[in-house]
This record gives C-alpha cells, structure tokens and sequence, in this order.
C-alpha cells in the first residue's frame, strides 16, 4: 500500500515543494476582470513585463471604457503599443477580438466562461484573433475568472523540458503535459503559483536560456538537464521521503 501511495505522487508535486521552499509562496495578490486580462495577456507575447505593462496602462489611459478601444482603428492603438513586440499585428487584432466577443454574447464581457469547464472556456477564448494557448490559459487562470489551468509561456516550456517533466514538443505538447501531471487537488491558485515559481523563481534566476546556474539550483539532484551540452541525462529521481 505504502509503494503504490509513493508511485501515485506526481513529480511535478516534486517540483512545486522544491521551489515553494527555495523562492516561499506565490499566491496571487490580485486579480483583474476577464476583459482586462485579455488586453493585457494580448500584449504581452515575446514582451518585457515592463514593457507590455507601460503599453498596457497606455491603453487603460487613452480608453475611458475597453469598449472604446474595440471600436478603436489599428492606427490608433500602434501608437500606444509601438514597443511590444509584433505591435502592427497586435494592435489590428485586439479591437478585432474585442468586437467578436460583443458579437457573440452582446456586451464586451467574458464572466459568462466561468459557467464554462476549462476546456469549453479554452476552447472559445482561442477562437479569437491572436489568442493562443498562452493567452487562453492567463485569462482562465490569472482574472478573477480564477479557472483551473496553468499558463506555460517560453520560461515553463523550457524548464519543464529540461527537468524531464515534458518531452520533445511545443508549448502547447508541454501545457497539456503538465496539465496531465497536475494533481486534481491543485486549484487556481496553485496552478497559479506553480507558474510564478518556474518562471520568476526557476526559469528567470536559475535556469536562463543560455547559462543555466545547476549548481545553484534546488532541482539539480533531480534534474535530467535534458538538452544541456555534456550533461548526464538520467532518470526522473524523486525526493527521499
Ligand atoms: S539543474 Fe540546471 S538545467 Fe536543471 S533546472 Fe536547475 S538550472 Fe535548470
């Protein structure tokens, strides 16, 4: 009974305590309305946090209401996002996306995707313009919608990638194989600080792209190093105990 408790625990339970004891908890200090995360997840792809945050406050600036900025030409929002990066595709497509919600449901809102299961909300989210997987999933997870799914953007990715939690694949192969690993008791709110830990914590100090810090890192006894010149690949170890 004991062994089969012990096989049942996800490795990326692992993770989670690892880090949770390195870098202490993350747990969302605030959450802003559907609409909002929208424009502000929108924005944000192959951007600076700094950066796509000024261009956000930007537009909550020029805009009295996101119905304005639906109704906005593409010229108008480039002028106040020309930093992000992809800018002329972004500001073409947001008011678009905005629009087709009011099409849809009537009003510019998204609260009805909470009546949604994650995979309907998923599911919808992604058919507007611009709005992939990273995208689909900040807006279920980091709004106040506060839905069960867990954003992977390049940092997750490519740490989950060389921990050997994930194999070969895009983002996308990596979020539903991580998703697959995620307990069922986790909420929002872990699922939340699970991200925060292997971007900010893991993915920004530790394991950059090029020059990954293992002998700094909490993972290093567990991690496979996968895709690391010289590195040892070996197996997934868990924690003793
Ligand atoms: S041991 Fe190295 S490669 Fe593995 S997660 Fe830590 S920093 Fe990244």
């Amino acid at each position: 009974m004991q062994l089969s408790l012990c096989l049942a625990r996800s490795p990326l339970e692992d993770v989670r305590d690892v880090l949770l004891a390195a870098f202490g908890p993350q747990r969302p200090k605030a959450r802003m309305d559907p609409i909002s995360q929208l424009v502000k997840s929108s924005i944000s792809h192959r951007t600076l946090d700094a950066v796509s945050w000024a261009a956000f406050l930007r537009l909550q600036g020029a805009f009295r209401t996101w119905e304005d900025l639906a109704g906005a030409e593409p010229d108008q929002v480039l002028a106040l996002i020309d930093d992000v990066t992809h800018a002329p595709d972004k500001a073409r497509r947001l008011p678009i996306a905005l629009r087709m919600i009011q099409d849809r449901i009537g009003w510019l809102s998204l609260s009805h995707l909470r009546n949604l299961t994650v995979e309907q909300a998923r599911h919808e989210l992604r058919a507007l313009p611009g709005v992939g997987q990273k995208v689909a999933a900040s807006v279920l997870n980091f709004s106040s919608l506060a839905m069960r799914d867990l954003v992977v953007d390049s940092h997750v990715h490519r740490t989950a990638q060389r921990l050997g939690l994930v194999g070969p694949g895009d983002p996308t192969h990596s979020y539903h194989a991580l998703m697959a690993l995620a307990p069922d008791a986790w909420t929002a709110d872990d699922l939340f600080e699970l991200h925060c830990l292997m971007k900010h914590g893991l993915g920004q100090m530790l394991c950059p792209h090029d020059a990954p810090k293992c002998g700094a890192c909490p993972l290093k006894a567990q991690c496979r190093r996968v895709g690391l010149e010289g590195a040892t690949v070996l197996p997934w170890r868990p924690r003793d105990g």
